[in-house]
This record gives C-alpha cells, sequence and structure tokens, in this order.
C-alpha cells in the first residue's frame, strides 16, 4: 500500500532482557487513585475509576541504563511529577473480571505522567477537558516494560520519586484506591483493551514541580528504574 506521505512509525519500549520491542496502542490513565493523593487535590472518599487517555507519541521511552530527555513543555510555568505504576496489557479483552485481569497482562513499568498543572488546574475550573495539562508532547515518560513473570511482587511494592537525589513521593502500590485488577475490569467495560495498551495506574502523594536542570529517579522495586532529565 502507499501513503500520500511516510506513516508515523509504531512507538515501542523495551522489554526486559529481549530483544523484542512492545508496540503501544494506547495510553490509559487513571485519575486520583491514592487516597493521599486525593486529598491533596482536594478530594475525599472512593469515587469511581476515571480515566484519561495520553497518544502513544507523547511517551519518551527510556532504554535500559540510560537517563532520557524530556523538554521542558510550552505554555506552562507548573510542571508537575506524578510517579506512576505503569501496567503493560498483552492480550485485549473487553468486560474483563478483576479475577481474570491477570491473564491480560504482558509486564510492568515505571512511567511519570507529567503534567501542566497550572493549565490542568484552569480547565477543571472551566469544566473543560484535560487535554492540554495531561495529554502534550513528551507527557508521558517511561522505562523498560519487565514481563510480568520476572517482575516483583508489584502489587505490595514501594514506589518512589527522587528529585537530584532527594525524596518527592514514597508510598506503596497496595494503597491504590483501584488495584491493578479492579482498574483493568472498569477500563475493560468503557473500551476494549488491546495488545499494546499501556495504563498508567495513578499516583500517590507528593506531586510537585519540577524545572529544567532537574534529574528525575522513579523506583518500584522488582522493575527497572526509570530516569530522566529535564531539560
Ligand atoms: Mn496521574
Amino acid at each position: 500500500m502507499n501513503f500520500v506521505f511516510s506513516p508515523t512509525p509504531v512507538v515501542s519500549v523495551p522489554v526486559l532482557g529481549q530483544d523484542e520491542r512492545f508496540p503501544v496502542h494506547r495510553i490509559y490513565c487513571v485519575g486520583r487513585n491514592y487516597e493521599e493523593h486525593a486529598k491533596e487535590m482536594g478530594f475525599t472518599g472512593r469515587e469511581p475509576p476515571f480515566f484519561f487517555l495520553k497518544p502513544a507519541d507523547s511517551l519518551v521511552v527510556v532504554e535500559s541504563g540510560q537517563t532520557g530527555v524530556m523538554p521542558y513543555p510550552t505554555l506552562t510555568k507548573n510542571l508537575h511529577h506524578e510517579i506512576e505504576l505503569v501496567v503493560a496489557i498483552g492480550k485485549g479483552g473487553r468486560n474483563i473480571s478483576a479475577a481474570d485481569a491477570a491473564q491480560h497482562i504482558y509486564g510492568y513499568a515505571v512511567g511519570l505522567d507529567m503534567t501542566r498543572r497550572d493549565l490542568q488546574n484552569e480547565m477543571k475550573k472551566q469544566g473543560r477537558p484535560w487535554c492540554i495539562g495531561k495529554a502534550f508532547d513528551h507527557s508521558a515518560p517511561i522505562g523498560p516494560i519487565t514481563p510480568i513473570a520476572q517482575a516483583g511482587d508489584v502489587n505490595n511494592a514501594e514506589i518512589s520519586l527522587q528529585v537530584n537525589g532527594a525524596d518527592r513521593q514514597r508510598s506503596n502500590v497496595a494503597k491504590l484506591i483501584w488495584n491493578v485488577a479492579e482498574t483493568i475490569e472498569h477500563l475493560s467495560a468503557a473500551w476494549e483493551l488491546q495488545p499494546g495498551d499501556l495504563i498508567y495506574t495513578g499516583t500517590p502523594e507528593g506531586v510537585a514541580a519540577v524545572v529544567a536542570g532537574d534529574v528525575l529517579v522513579g523506583q518500584v522495586p522488582g522493575l527497572e528504574s526509570l530516569e530522566i532529565a529535564i531539560s
């Protein structure tokens, strides 16, 4: 088949210990999924999970052992970090039950849901979509995917982010309001999941601003860490 111009290449993420890469389909994100983060954003109580998306080509893919580079985005004066466990879907489906969810998971990675907080807050105030605050270019740094069989017990793992060597976020994945399996159940009721989908599962408390020159290190023991510099 010929195209009127060259199609955008498939975005892919490296897989720990393999030459084959994980081709990305969509990026789903869960909002306010840790209680202490919901509180710091001004919300309390368990609400049904809600979702937003980022374009696949908003990923900043960081290869194993490398430090990635994220350019400081336009339009914002308040770029926030959100460290998140990312679920990589290997087998699609709709109406997947939480009990069956593990069969659909290819692996896990450490990711950052970078947020132009000032723009997101303005959109919230106006009741408008969050896209400009959440789904901008380079807004989704991600490290290599660890296949589920090689990953540790990520559902009970510490999740942390350091900026320039100092702790900013530290919690445990066990504190997710909607855990990974429940998230897959809710998400697959709304969209048909496809192999290649990534799910950013939400961030714990401690979100704050970064500036050009900062170096961010995100860690979930049992997974490859993510290191990225803001330029
Ligand atoms: Mn987030």
